[in-house]
């Protein structure tokens, strides 16, 4: 239910209508409490948003349903009338043999599987520090295992803490949203009371009353919802007063890495195999790996981690395709650079409303997730995927920590009655 213009005064103000920010909503929707959504961009989704491209529904964010036997949005997706598409993930499964032989394949998933054993040793010790302290010192694989962190947390293992990484939960079942995962959260918000290009730039919480300023004029709350992305809260995008140093400290030891994505056509695709996946080299962290004919679309999916989905970002949109041609016709042959054609690369870390794709806790900040969801005087709350402990990260990790931010609000205005 999208309004023009932000109600001047409600029970609970919801700052973000991403995955969060509309599970916060939907949880308070038939409690007797006033509720509000206000997001500065003009479409709903946050990072996790869907393009359609010659009928193909492109998701330029969250596309996995990770741990989906848990993940309450799979259910939702059912009872919306959403397609769940339960093909094995393509990183089950190379393409080709290129960049790297069967048997080196198994050398480099032994080593994987070696370092996150150190990793779950250490963190069970009591352990912190930065996870590649737990490489094997000159193991070749090393790169590679760097390469997997760019995609799983958008930075080197170097910026990682051990704990927060050990912490993550995988059940290992991984299902898609034909219709595309962005679709799915826009249409779960679809019935929330909202206003978009309404960005809010000030929280005065001097009084007994939260007045906040928005680009479509100022909402009074009792309480209120914060969802940013957390380079957002660390850069005071929404600026308290008083300010609030330990939330920003919080939310800047958890920051945003970078994982980009880049759609592409490709002709003649009968010749890959359906939803397989292949890397562009195994020597170096800064490569992407390529997703064969997501869906069994005639299409190739890159991805780009850490370091060098900044460096091409920095380059513009274009750097993506051609460091992707390079790659594949290094790997697949010459004529792959006419058979490929880009349709759409994301560009999240220069979005101003995102700044990165998610996060990860710093060495020795693995405790910061749970302050950073600390409530602030039982009537600021925050929620995210950077203050999920177990599925940070990930759109139903965002989606259930909006759900508990709004029992806590429910909690605390208990007993009090709409303003
Ligand atoms: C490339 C990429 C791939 C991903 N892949 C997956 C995946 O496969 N599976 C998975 O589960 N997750 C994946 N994710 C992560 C997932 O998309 C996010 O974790 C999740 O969508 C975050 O939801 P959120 O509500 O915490 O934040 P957001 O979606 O960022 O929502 C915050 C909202 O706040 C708004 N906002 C910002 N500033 C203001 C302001 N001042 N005033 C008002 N509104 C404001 C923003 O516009 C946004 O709508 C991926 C992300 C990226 C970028």
């Amino acid at each position: 239910m999208s309004l023009a213009a932000p109600p001047s005064s409600v029970d609970v103000a919801v700052i973000g209508a991403g995955a969060a920010g509309i599970a916060a909503a939907r949880a308070l929707a038939g409690t007797g409490l006033s509720t509000v959504v206000l997001e500065a961009r003009d479409r709903i989704g946050g990072r996790a948003h869907t393009i359609v491209r010659d009928g193909h529904a492109l998701d330029m964010g969250c596309g996995w349903l990770h741990s989906a036997d848990e993940n309450p949005l799979a259910r939702l997706a059912e009872g919306a009338g959403f397609t769940l598409d339960r093909t094995r993930p393509p990183w089950e499964s190379q393409a080709f043999n290129h960049e790297m032989s069967a048997g080196e394949q198994a050398e480099f998933r032994a080593a994987f599987a070696a370092f996150e054993d150190r990793v779950a040793e250490a963190a069970a010790r009591g352990e912190e520090g930065p996870a590649s302290i737990l490489f094997e010192p000159g193991n070749r694989w090393n790169p590679r295992i760097d390469a997997i962190s760019g995609a799983l947390n958008g930075a080197r293992f170097a910026e990682v803490s051990i704990r927060d990484y050990d912490a993550y939960r995988d059940t290992g079942v991984n299902w898609r949203v034909a219709e595309g995962y962005g679709r799915l959260v826009e249409r779960l918000g679809a019935g929330v009371p909202l206003v978009t290009d309404c960005a809010v730039s000030r929280v005065d919480r001097s009084g007994p009353v939260l007045r906040l300023e928005t680009a479509k004029g100022g909402v009074e709350a009792r309480a209120l919802i914060l969802t940013l992305p957390t380079d957002l809260i660390a850069a005071e995008a929404v600026r308290f007063d008083p300010p609030l140093p330990d939330l920003m400290e919080a939310a800047a030891s958890l920051p945003l890495g970078l994982a980009s994505k880049l759609h592409m056509t490709v002709t003649g695709a009968e010749d890959f195999p359906k939803d397989s996946q292949l890397w562009g080299r195994a020597d170096t962290a800064d490569t992407a790996g390529y997703h064969l004919r997501p869906f069994g679309r005639p299409m190739i999916e890159a991805r780009f981690g850490g370091d060098i989905a900044r460096q091409l970002e920095a380059d513009g949109e274009a750097a993506f395709f051609a460091f992707a041609s390079d790659e594949l016709v290094h790997l697949l042959g010459s004529d792959m650079r006419r058979r490929i054609a880009p349709v759409a690369a994301s560009m999240w870390g220069a979005d101003p409303w995102s700044r990165g794709a998610y996060s990860h806790a710093l060495p020795g900040h693995a405790g910061d997730r749970a302050r950073l969801k600390a409530p602030v005087e039982r009537r600021i709350f925050i929620a995210g995927e950077a203050t999920s402990e177990v599925f940070y990260g990930t759109a139903h990790g965002a989606w259930l920590e909006g759900g508990r931010a709004a029992q806590e609000v429910l909690t605390a205005l208990e007993g009090a009655g709409p303003a």
